[in-house]
């Protein structure tokens, strides 16, 4: 799963799902095809479109989902996630790319970080049900 991993690095979360998920789809046709036998059966046929329509709705109604929250807006490049794999090195295919505000948020330094956790802290302190609480 190594190569896998390389596409983790760039952040870019619409992409990074939909390569990882066309990964699946191919293992998942080709155990299919293992199964049924030849690609040009009807049993195959079907199989293999209820698994990329599932595969690409469900990644769709996902990226839609996070476009309506302003975390991923449609891809420059113009393609959308039925067209296959593309060069764009934003979404690859996917038709999607993070917005600069989700961005930011992916890239936080490690002050604001640090910030996050003191305030768990805080909360852990304040929290009565906590385990050693000083609040009674
Ligand atoms: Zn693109």
């Amino acid at each position: 799963m190594n190569e896998n991993n390389e596409i983790f690095t760039d952040g870019q979360f619409p992409k990074t799902v939909y390569l990882r998920t066309m990964f699946a789809m191919k293992k998942i046709l080709d155990m299919g095809q293992f199964k049924i036998g030849s690609s040009e059966s009807k049993e195959f046929k079907y199989f293999k479109k209820v698994v990329m329509d599932e595969l690409y709705n469900s990644m769709q109604e996902v990226f839609e989902a996070m476009e309506k929250r302003d975390l991923v807006q449609k891809c420059e490049c113009g393609t959308s996630i039925r067209n296959g794999y593309k060069p764009c090195e934003k979404c690859n295919g996917s038709g999607f790319r993070n917005t600069e505000e989700f961005m930011d948020w992916i890239n936080q330094d490690a002050t604001a970080t640090a910030d996050i956790q003191v305030t768990e802290n805080e909360n852990k302190r304040n929290d009565p049900n906590a385990k050693g609480s000083i609040v009674s």
